[in-house]
């Protein structure tokens, strides 16, 4: 198999026959094998049995998985993304915001040595203060912190290589995230901009609320980057930065005390220096046991702490 749409679905039982129709006049062309994975997240509409209806009329093309309730769009991706078996996977929503007949170009640019091909919504078609400019600053924000400068994250029509889409996991809202940690894989990165519609049917699931939850995840992804090998980098750097405001602390108050004959104990600085020492001892004890649970985060799944590009003869 050559290419896997896969595509989350909750509640998007009118757009459903259109975006089927859409995605063939967009596919059919090709000179490739497809599937569309559809992954129903629990939706209390008719979409399970609209889904199953087109499954039953196009079953070379269309496979259906199923949760038993709503667990969110990312564990849908990730779903699709575990049943897709195409050398491409090409994720998209199923609301017709996105448009299949992007694919087509898309695929060009995989074709140009590049492993994801990201989707660019240039002229967004969602209502501006709750959606685009947070979504806009958070984008910024996103480039900025991880280093991989992407104009719209929330664009779920992206293309990816198989291969870089192995060897991490999506918990939470991370599926923005994915191009993230592709590129800590190694792949190359390409934008294009890419259509986008406004929704006909049914309604956004989301609102403002959602930028809270990127900016969190935006910490774990950062954590997870830069030191889910070396926590204690982290936690002991910082243990060491709190341990040397303690001593400064001490100095000062040692100074003060034979130059100037100030009691070390009538302030209460020296309160705040113990304080600092414990806490940056603390942090230090914090690390190790961090050290800890990555060795048995790796070493219980043999997971390997490096990617591969490739091996030459090695058997
Ligand atoms: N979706 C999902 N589970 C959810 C919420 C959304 O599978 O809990 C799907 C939804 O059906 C759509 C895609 O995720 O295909 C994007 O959702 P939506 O269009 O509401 O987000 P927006 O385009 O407004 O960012
Ligand atoms: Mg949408």
């Amino acid at each position: 198999m050559y290419l896997s749409l896969v595509i989350p679905v909750y509640n998007e039982e009118e757009s459903l026959p259109l975006l089927f129709d859409a995605i063939h006049k967009a596919l059919d062309s090709l000179p490739r094998t497809w599937e569309v994975i559809l992954v129903d997240d629990g939706s209390s509409d008719q979409s399970l049995n609209v889904l199953k209806t087109l499954a039953e009329k196009d079953p070379e093309h269309i496979r259906v998985v199923a949760f038993r309730r709503n667990f969110g769009q990312t564990a849908a991706m990730a779903a699709g993304i575990d049943h897709a078996s195409g050398e491409i996977i090409v994720l998209l929503d199923a609301d017709l915001q996105n448009d299949p007949a992007d694919i087509p170009m898309m695929l060009e640019k995989l074709d140009e040595g590049y492993d994801v091909v990201s989707g660019w919504r240039v002229k967004r078609k969602d209502t501006f203060i709750t959606r685009t400019l947070p979504s806009r600053m958070a984008n910024g924000l996103i480039s900025r912190v991880t280093g991989v400068e992407l104009h719209d994250y929330g664009c779920t029509l992206k293309v990816y290589r198989r291969e870089v889409l192995t060897g991490f996991k999506l918990y939470g809202e991370m599926h923005r995230f994915i191009p993230v940690f592709a590129h800590s894989v190694g792949a190359k990165i390409i934008e294009v901009p890419v259509n986008h519609h406004p929704r006909r049917f049914g309604e956004t699931k989301y609102g403002l609320n959602r930028t809270l939850k990127v900016l969190l995840d935006l910490f774990t992804v950062k954590f997870l980057l830069d030191y889910s090998a070396k926590p204690i980098y982290l936690f002991g750097g910082a243990g060491f930065g709190i341990i040397a405001i303690s001593t400064a602390l001490l100095i000062f108050l040692a100074i003060r005390r034979i130059f100037f004959n100030i009691s070390v104990f009538g302030s209460p600085l020296f309160q705040i220096s113990a304080m600092f020492f414990i806490l940056g001892f603390q942090s230090i004890l914090m690390g190790l046991i961090a050290e800890l649970q990555v060795r048995t985060y790796y070493e219980s799944q043999r997971k390997p702490t490096y990617t591969l590009r490739e091996t030459i003869n090695i058997k």
